[in-house]
């Protein structure tokens, strides 16, 4: 519970899929997201709904329904490009991401080494591509991640 005494709401996949994060905003003041019992994202619910970083909450948005058909049809497109297909990628070891097997931007430093929670903005991420110092680095990736996001969330 923030020390403040707002709501605080802990989303698991299972939540999603029954509430979208725009109705989420509406309910508490900051959402945890949750991966496996692992936190992926934490911060103040506007931030996190409106502009979600880690890619476990990119794509918890893209696979929520809206009523705008176009719209529908950009965020399943854009889905497509945020989550791996099951079993695409090697087994991933004990200290591994715990997303790395379904993200699509998952680099050999996510199968090997856990992330550790970094700051972006009022944003908690677990996710080596906001972490400047895990070596993080995949090829046509263009470290979007280090730059443009940062400086939006703010
Ligand atoms: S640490 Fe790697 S596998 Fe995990 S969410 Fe970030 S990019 Fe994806």
């Amino acid at each position: 519970m923030p020390q403040d005494g707002g709501q605080q709401c802990v989303l698991a996949a299972e939540v999603v899929q029954q509430a979208s994060l725009a109705v989420v905003r509406h309910m508490a003041d900051r959402i945890v997201v949750l991966y496996r019992g692992r936190v992926m994202e934490a911060g103040p619910a506007g931030a996190v709904s409106a502009r979600p970083l880690h890619p476990y909450t990119q794509a918890l948005r893209a696979a929520a329904p809206v009523a705008d058909v176009a719209e529908q049809r950009r965020r399943r497109a854009e889905r497509q490009h945020l989550v791996r297909p099951a079993g695409s990628l090697a087994a991933a070891g004990p200290d591994a991401c715990p997303y790395a097997a379904r993200c699509a931007f998952a680099a050999p430093v996510c199968v090997s080494r856990r992330p550790r929670q970094v700051a972006v903005g009022p944003v908690q991420l677990a996710c080596h591509r906001y972490d400047p110092d895990s070596g993080y680095s995949l090829p046509g990736d263009a470290a979007t991640a280090a730059g443009d996001d940062r400086e939006g969330v703010a």
